[in-house]
């Protein structure tokens, strides 16, 4: 591309909140030079994701294309790997070529960490990973879990959570309570065995007893240690757990650019905490204001609560903050104080329905400390309240109708 005349802004990472920047950026500084960089080709949305695996959504809900969101808002897209940025030049390197850039917003997501249990062993992360996906990144892991599902005729499913913080806290339960359905309604001799070292919300534990007795087996405090997926076992300290078919969900972390940019925040023994370190109120990077970082690669942002939920809608408000940051300060005008809020809603059943919403909301406390409110309201007779909202959302940053 030809050098910046000065008010180019890079977003690299067409997740909820690179997508959402995008395009408040078009919005509010029509002046600026807005160019979006993404690896896929195509947005896939992790929310209603588990309704798809069973079978309940159209894909033309949760896939887009972006190319064709570009064109509608007048953002520039390019398909490309960003593979460094050299922060002193401003300078970006792309699999496809370079580009330059005045400011930068980073929405690149999470990577997982196959390391803490395979170490640099490339090739059984791969298989690993090909073999038992999980499908907490965007793109055609879901797909493939989705025909994995499809074809389990029987025996010991496991699926093992990863220790928090991680992508969309309630999602694995609902995903189990979705797999327990599925298994009961199609008659299918076999048993999802969940590993879990979080504590578990009281309303998915009553549905696995009541309603998946024959289904799902529940283990507590259950934090894997090693994975053989040649033996086809996973082990806690306690137990082998020998599987016949797994999902296997490796600990998450930020993006791996945020890795080789040297932004992620370190604990107090300075070991790297294995998520961003940016300003909790403006987003940017700590010592650079011309980068800043949306979505779930952020790290904490309050000792009251610790991270904000690592969720799509959270991710989209942070996109909005984010091109209201940089307008701000490319006017010359004090940037604003603005926080963010995220609305959830989570299925523990599917039929007859159960839903929980999860609304978060934040404000700042007399200290200037941020601080946290959550609100969860079972609905034991929800009407598409999570489809009207998730088109909301599609509408809103991807333009779709
Ligand atoms: C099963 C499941 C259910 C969920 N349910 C909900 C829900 O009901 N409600 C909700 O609000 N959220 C939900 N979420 C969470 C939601 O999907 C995430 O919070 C959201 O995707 C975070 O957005 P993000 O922009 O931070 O990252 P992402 O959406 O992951 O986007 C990051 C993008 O950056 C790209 N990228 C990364 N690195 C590079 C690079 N070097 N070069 C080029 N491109 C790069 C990736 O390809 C990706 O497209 C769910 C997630 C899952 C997995």
């Amino acid at each position: 591309m030809p050098r910046s005349r000065g008010n180019r802004v890079v977003i690299v990472g067409g997740g909820w909140g690179g997508l959402t920047a995008a395009r408040e950026l078009r919005a509010r500084a029509p002046d600026l030079e807005v160019v979006l960089l993404e690896r896929n080709a195509a947005f896939w949305s992790g929310a209603l994701s588990n309704k798809w695996l069973a079978g309940q959504v159209d894909t033309r809900l949760i896939v887009h294309d972006y190319a064709a969101a570009a064109a509608r808002f007048g953002y520039r897209f390019i398909r490309a790997d960003v593979l460094d940025v050299d922060r002193a030049a401003r300078r970006i390197v792309t699999a496809a070529g370079t580009l330059d850039y005045d400011w930068l917003v980073l929405g690149v997501g999470i990577r997982y960490d196959y390391a803490s249990w395979f170490g640099d062993d490339r090739r059984t992360i791969e298989q690993t990973r090909e073999q038992f996906p999980c499908a907490y990144l965007p793109g055609d892991e879901t797909a493939r879990l989705k025909r994995k599902l499809e074809r389990f005729a029987g025996g010991d499913l496991v699926m093992n959570l990863p220790p928090m913080p991680y992508r969309c806290p309630p999602s694995p339960y609902e995903r189990a309570a979705m797999i327990g359905w599925m298994l009961k309604t199609r008659k299918i001799k076999g048993r999802l065995i969940i590993l879990d070292p979080n504590p578990i919300s009281p309303v998915f534990r009553r549905i696995y007893t009541e309603r998946y007795r024959d289904q799902i087996h529940y283990v507590d405090g259950a934090t894997v240690k090693r994975v053989d997926p040649v033996k086809h076992t996973v082990s806690t300290e306690f137990d082998d757990y020998p599987f016949d078919d797994a999902i296997l969900m490796p600990p998450q972390q930020a993006g791996d650019l945020l890795w080789r940019m040297d932004l992620i925040g370190r604990d107090s023994s300075g070991s790297p905490t294995g998520w961003a370190a940016q300003d909790p109120v403006h987003l940017h990077a700590l010592g650079d204001e011309r980068v800043f970082l949306v979505g779930d690669a952020l790290g904490p942002v309050s000792p009251l609560f610790g991270h904000y939920p690592k969720s799509g809608h959270l991710a989209s408000r942070q996109g909005r903050i984010a091109a209201q940051e940089i307008v701000a300060r490319v006017r010359g005008a004090e940037p604003p104080k603005l926080l963010p809020d995220s609305v959830c809603f989570v299925f523990s059943d599917f039929e007859p329905q159960e839903m929980v919403r999860i609304d978060s909301g934040y404000r700042f406390r007399g200290d200037g400390l941020i601080q946290q409110t959550v609100k969860q309201v079972a609905d034991p007779n929800p009407r598409n309240e999570d489809v009207d909202w998730a088109k909301a959302m599609f509408a809103d940053f991807l333009g779709a109708a």
